[in-house]
């Protein structure tokens, strides 16, 4: 991996995994963002909107401090990649967020931690309502609804483009909480001209599938609840341009349960030896029972290449990985 000073995320490797390529039949990369310094692919699109306001405001001789609400993988980006870049942040999460991601974000240098409210939408009213206005050097960061988030998040289209060589992958998977990450690689596939080409699939767990089923009612829908445990996609309302990405043919969306996600999960740590998230351990039970040629709705050759994106992982651990064992068995 490689890193520019005035980069806050990582080129991250595009690897084959031979033992998911037996599994579905075709060749399967995997594109390890779990690697970025923040542990997720949020180090891009966070990073890159973070490196847009510091440009601004030091044309204007002023230094930002920054604020994120969030109950994961944003709060830690904008921490890590704000630190990186010599700037100071902030972080309003839940008063559920865990004691570990509290520890985290002291790790990485966070400036203050304000804990307010029962979810990170709470969060975020505070944040815009009540700290926003009294720090007059705050800049808010959006985790996802952001052109600058989708510019930083194309990166790892990009880069899967140079790795593979200029060669057209025949898919490339996605979660998509508010469909941020998923944004920036149509925006990406369309710029090298390969939309028609490269089909998108975005994947949701059963309920935080706020994408699908706004697909389902033909118009943008509030999750009213969300019940994964797949936190990062647990955003109720997508972005208008996901829901706009997604009429399109070569976009497809599925959805499978937490504990699919979490039998990926288990396949990647014991073949692969990562540990990632549910988030991301949902891409991998396409490799499974020709999943991938039912999702896609066509054959696929033995040589045809689908490209999983594995966003990130944080939200994991050892003990956690026990509990599934023993919940969803062998593999
Ligand atoms: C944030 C996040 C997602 C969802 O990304 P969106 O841009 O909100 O769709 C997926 N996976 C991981 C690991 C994340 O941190």
């Amino acid at each position: 991996m490689t890193r520019n000073r005035r980069q806050p995320w990582a080129t991250t490797p595009l690897i084959e995994s031979p033992h998911l390529s037996k599994l579905a039949g075709c060749r399967i990369l995997l594109k390890l963002d779990n690697l970025q310094p923040s542990g997720s692919f949020k180090s891009r699109g966070i990073g890159n909107y973070l490196l847009r306001r510091i440009q601004e405001s030091e044309a204007l001789g002023q230094h930002p401090h920054f604020y994120a609400s969030s109950g994961g993988n944003a709060g830690i980006a904008c921490v890590v990649a704000a630190q990186s870049l010599g700037y100071n942040a902030s972080v309003v999460v839940p008063t559920t967020t865990s004691p570990a991601l509290v520890a985290r974000l002291h790790a990485e240098g966070v400036t203050k931690i304000i804990q307010h409210g029962q979810s990170v939408m709470d969060a975020d009213k505070y944040l815009k309502a009540v700290v926003l206005p009294a720090d007059p050097n705050g800049v808010y960061v959006p985790p996802f609804d952001h052109q600058d988030v989708w510019d930083g998040n194309a990166t790892v289209m990009q880069e899967i483009a140079v790795q593979m060589e200029g060669e057209k992958p025949d898919a490339v998977v996605c979660s998509v909480g508010g469909g941020g990450l998923m944004n920036g690689v149509v925006q990406e596939l369309d710029k090298l001209g390969w939309s028609d080409d490269v089909s998108v699939v975005a994947m949701e767990t059963d309920g935080a599938d706020s994408l699908n089923r706004s697909l389902l009612a033909n118009e943008i829908i509030t999750l009213p609840k969300i019940t994964s445990q797949a936190r990062s996609l647990g955003v109720a309302t997508v972005s208008k341009k996901t829901f706009e990405y997604a009429q399109r043919p070569q976009v497809v969306s599925a959805v499978f349960s937490d504990g699919d996600a979490a039998r990926g999960c288990l396949i990647l740590a014991r073949h692969e030896r990562l540990m990632v998230e549910l988030t991301a351990g949902v891409a991998i039970v396409l490799c499974e029972d020709r999943m991938l040629e039912k999702v896609l709705g066509r054959k696929l050759s033995a040589d045809a290449t689908v490209v999983l994106l594995v966003c990130g992982g944080n939200d994991i651990s050892v003990e956690m990985l026990m509990k599934w064992q023993e919940l969803y068995g062998a593999c």
